[in-house]
């Protein structure tokens, strides 16, 4: 018998994991609390640490590009004034392997569960049970008891149920919730064609070129870019947080944008700029409280360990938040490579596994934790206009990356 393997969540990263675990005859099960797993619309960029991983390695690049996506092709940077103030050509293949890709969320959610759920692919096939919500989790017996009373068993449990994750709970013996950054954002989506008829917006930007555009004030900006082979036109409008969306419970951080108010909040962007902004629907506009994780003490306990947002959760002002979590993923494959061949699956045994990856994942996640807040600090110096940000400062570290035990050699040799 293969290892026996529970992921609690569906989303991007417990659909890698079930990716990268897959093999021979191991029992894969993800449990999904929500009846249909799926993303909302909004777009993703995956940096080339990850796309790596997900079209090299999980060979998914192809089905992805049938579906749309896109080669991030540079980041341009404009001021209030609308003045270009950086541009940084991003063609990495040459120097990181591969490219900073942009997707539709669904897209990549839709690629990423065929990868771990269909017969077509090497290994059993993980089963996905939705309307699944698990709402405890004992460590070392690796049972999981879920909110109708079912318990299952599992030599490993997987813990990828985001930012507000029950198996975090059960690792560190207490709770850990996310805290407000200070930022909320707002989400949005556009047909391109309609972009294209405003032209005093098409005189700057090509909105079906694969660009990322952020237009930066000194507390809110504005990141845009296009998917689905440029058929659609996404932005993200980040503001100031007033704590609006926490709900007396503090259980929803997210709520309904209100356009008027949005629009205000950016009086003072270029007329260009805002016009993604005018065309987005009041009806579809929905407004995140951005919330992130101090770093954990560990991320795991006996046989159940954390990845991806339950374990690190970040800003997204790098776009490394799901790339973290395939990096995660893809680090549980490579360390549980050599376990269906022993016999022994026993408390101990699974427990080193995970520590093994922890030591691993653990500097790094967290530093590009730390990076991601810094990079979320005002860009400007009050009163100027003048963008003193290099939306590439981290990249470097960021994206010089082939996998868990290539960075598990390099720590070693600098130890
Ligand atoms: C505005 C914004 C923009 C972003 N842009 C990028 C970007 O461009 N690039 C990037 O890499 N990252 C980006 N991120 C971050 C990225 O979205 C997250 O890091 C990533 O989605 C985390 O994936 P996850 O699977 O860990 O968590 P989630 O996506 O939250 O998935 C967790 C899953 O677990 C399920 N679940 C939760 N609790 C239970 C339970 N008790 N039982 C069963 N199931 C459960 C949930 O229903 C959900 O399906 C962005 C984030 C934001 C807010």
């Amino acid at each position: 018998m293969g290892l026996k393997i529970i992921i609690v969540g569906g989303g991007i990263a417990g659909l890698a994991a079930a990716i990268a675990l897959r093999k021979g005859d191991r029992e894969i099960t993800i449990l999904e609390q929500s009846s249909i797993s799926q993303e909302i619309g909004a777009t993703i960029s995956l940096q080339p640490n990850a796309s790596k991983i997900v079209e090299g390695q999980w060979g998914l690049a192809s089905t992805l590009r049938d579906r749309g996506s896109m080669v991030d092709g540079a980041f341009e940077v404009y001021n209030l004034d609308g003045e270009m103030q950086i541009r940084i050509p991003l063609q990495t293949t040459d120097k990181y392997g591969a490219e900073r890709m942009m997707y539709h969320r669904a897209d990549l959610h839709q690629t990423l569960k065929e990868r771990a759920t269909s017969e077509k692919f090497p290994g059993r096939p993980a089963t996905l049970k939705t309307s699944s919500r698990v709402s405890t989790c004992d460590c070392d017996s690796g049972t999981v008891q879920l909110v109708n009373g079912e318990v299952l068993s599992a030599d490993l449990i997987v813990g990828a149920d985001g930012i507000k994750s029950v198996i975090r709970r059960c690792v560190l013996g207490e709770e850990a919730i996310a805290r407000p950054t200070g930022l909320s954002a707002y989400r949005m989506m556009i047909p391109t064609d309609n972009l294209l008829k405003e032209t005093d917006f098409t005189k700057v930007i090509d909105p079906r070129k694969g660009c990322t555009t952020m237009v930066i004030g000194r507390d809110r900006r504005l990141i845009m870019g296009p998917a689905r082979n440029g058929s659609i036109y996404s932005i993200v409008a980040l503001v100031p947080d007033e704590n609006m969306n926490e709900d007396s419970a503090n259980t929803s951080w997210t709520t309904e944008g209100n356009h008027d108010k949005m629009m205000n909040t950016f009086a003072d962007f270029p007329s260009w700029a805002r016009k993604p902004l005018q065309l987005a629907m009041a009806s579809e506009l929905g407004l995140w409280q951005l919330r992130d994780l101090d770093p954990l003490p560990t991320w795991y306990s006996g046989r159940a360990i954390l990845i991806g947002d339950a374990a690190h959760a970040m800003l997204p002002t790098q776009g490394q938040g799901a790339s973290q979590s395939i990096e995660d993923a893809e680090a549980l494959g490579a360390f549980f490579n050599a376990f269906e061949e022993s016999s022994d699956m026993s408390l101990s045994s699974i427990a080193d596994v995970n520590n093994a990856i922890f030591k691993c994942r653990y500097d790094r996640a967290t530093t590009i934790q730390a990076y991601s807040r810094q990079a979320a600090k005002p860009a400007t110096e009050p009163g100027d206009r003048k963008v003193n940000m290099n939306p590439a400062e981290f990249m470097d570290y960021n994206c010089s990356y082939s996998g868990a035990i290539d960075w598990k050699r390099r720590q070693e040799a600098v130890a």
